[in-house]
């Protein structure tokens, strides 16, 4: 299998280098030349398996011959052993037609932990065989440095540096990062939101010669293996409420595109989703876009589901690209223009194509917290702010979209204990495995929203300053 960019101008790469590079050097986003095909005996096949076993038969088909099929099996099963939950991403019923796919079982309590756990040990495995160290930049709204931190700690062929905005995230989230007490773990206030961290990111991978000397890469979800895990349970999700017989929709709470962008991938692959709605809270570039067909940059706004808070969606590239028919000319021609103007127009027959699967839905504070109270009462299930903008845009669209519909649950209540607490009077409780991190020593520095205060900083840490 061979990996394209989206914006036409870098060559063909394989698997490996794709999930080594994360940004093509033409500053698009790899892609698979085609999408592996699964037939409906294949996905009905899926039913009933461990999780594991299902996400090594779909990260084996974009691995193609360059990973073994049995250390693609063992990769799978040694990231998901982390969960804490024997059906790894268990789904609980809220209503007739209405379930939660409970993402968040993993380590860092969030469901960066479904990609991150298997992408560490990818990198692991890749790094070993070439003898070679990398520093992995990373940009979080919160739950990307904690996973990554979980993930990475402690390995000898991999550094982190994970840039935070500074106050605008929940503090156990900053603790999942902070505290892991580990030498190749950094972390890093950017006294900035988090576009401004994302585009940092950017900028420093977009410089060849830091990229060579410390070996940068990036596990933001740009990395495609992140977006190659997600859709794994999009399939187990699925299978278990009667697909591939019945078209289920999925309802993505959403900020950077990826975990969306995952289901297209799984679509594409041959399973039947009726619908994927993208619901953002009041950060709703998104949900703008897929009503209105201009993909406008708004100004940040700090909500109670900060990991959404994001008003430049990397993965849109990703979709955007599909819906142009693959035109790399035309993608980079819109994505440079969104990056000088922080606009653009989709093509009408791109904005059709992209209206077939996905609908947007922008969920402001008040549901929110009204959403977190109603489940509770209706349910006993305490929710997250994440998980309350898909359950909150999941009952807006019920009456309009037949057959069952999945509300993704992307983090455990526990990691945002103010807002549940304030919304439902109810304390969540921290999962066991959790509890002690509220005890640890938190490390971490501040440095200025600069691209190269963060590069000096990045380059000290690889030579050991
Ligand atoms: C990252 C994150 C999201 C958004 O996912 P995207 O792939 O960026 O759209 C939603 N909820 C939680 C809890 C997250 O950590």
């Amino acid at each position: 299998m061979r990996y394209v960019s989206t914006r036409g101008r870098a060559p063909a790469i394989g698997f490996i280098d794709t999930v080594l590079a994360g940004l093509a050097p033409d500053g698009g986003l790899y892609v698979p030349e085609e999408w592996p095909q699964l037939t409906e005996g294949e996905i009905a096949a899926f039913a009933g398996r461990p999780y594991a076993e299902v996400a090594a038969e779909i990260l084996s088909r974009f691995a193609g011959d360059e990973l073994a099929r049995e250390t693609v099996e063992d990769i799978c099963a040694e990231a998901y052993a982390t969960f804490t939950h024997a059906a790894t991403v268990p789904l609980k019923q809220l209503a007739p037609d209405l379930f939660l796919a409970e993402l968040f079982h993993g380590p860092s309590l969030a469901f960066k932990d479904v990609a991150m756990q298997l992408l560490a040990r990818l990198y692991d495995h890749i790094l070993t065989a070439q003898n070679r160290t990398q520093t992995i930049l990373c940009a979080t709204s919160g739950d990307t440095g904690g996973a990554a931190a979980e993930a990475f700690r402690g390995r000898a062929h991999t550094r982190v540096v994970a840039m935070f905005p500074d106050g605008r995230i929940s503090e156990v989230q900053r603790r999942f990062m902070t505290t892991t007490g580990e030498d190749n773990i950094r972390c890093v206030a950017v006294a900035g939101d988090f576009d401004d961290c994302q585009a940092i990111l950017k900028t420093a991978l977009a410089d060849q010669s830091l990229r060579q000397s410390v070996g940068l890469s990036a596990v933001n979800s740009i990395n495609f293996a992140r977006v190659v895990a997600q859709c794994v349970y999009y399939f187990t999700t699925a299978v278990a409420l009667g697909a591939p017989g019945r078209p289920i929709t999925f309802v993505v709470p959403s900020g950077n595109f990826g975990d969306a962008f995952a289901g297209y991938m799984a679509l594409k692959m041959g399973l039947p989703i009726a619908r994927i709605v993208v619901a953002t809270n009041s950060n709703d570039i998104l949900a703008r876009t897929f009503q209105t067909g201009r993909y406008v940059r708004g100004i940040t706004q700090p909500t109670s589901s900060p990991a959404m808070d994001i008003q430049s969606a990397s993965n849109f590239e990703r979709l955007y690209y599909e819906a142009a028919r693959r035109d790399g000319v035309e993608t980079a021609r819109a994505f440079q223009a969104f990056a000088e103007n922080g606009a653009v127009d989709i093509p009408p027959k791109a904005f059709e194509a992209m209206g077939e699967t996905f609908t947007g839905v922008a969920i402001g504070e008040d549901d929110v917290a009204r959403t977190i109270l109603s489940t509770y009462n209706e349910t006993g299930e305490l929710i997250d702010p994440h998980t309350a903008v898909a359950v909150a845009a999941a009952h807006r669209l019920r009456a309009d979209l037949a057959g069952p519909m999945v509300a993704l649950s992307t983090a455990h209540a526990a990691k945002f204990p103010e807002a549940v607490e304030a919304a439902a009077r109810v304390a969540p409780a921290m999962p066991p495995a959790a509890q002690p991190l509220a005890a640890k020593t938190e490390r971490f520095d501040h440095l200025p929203a600069d691209a190269e205060a963060v590069k000096t900083y990045v380059r000290d840490f690889a030579e050991g300053v």
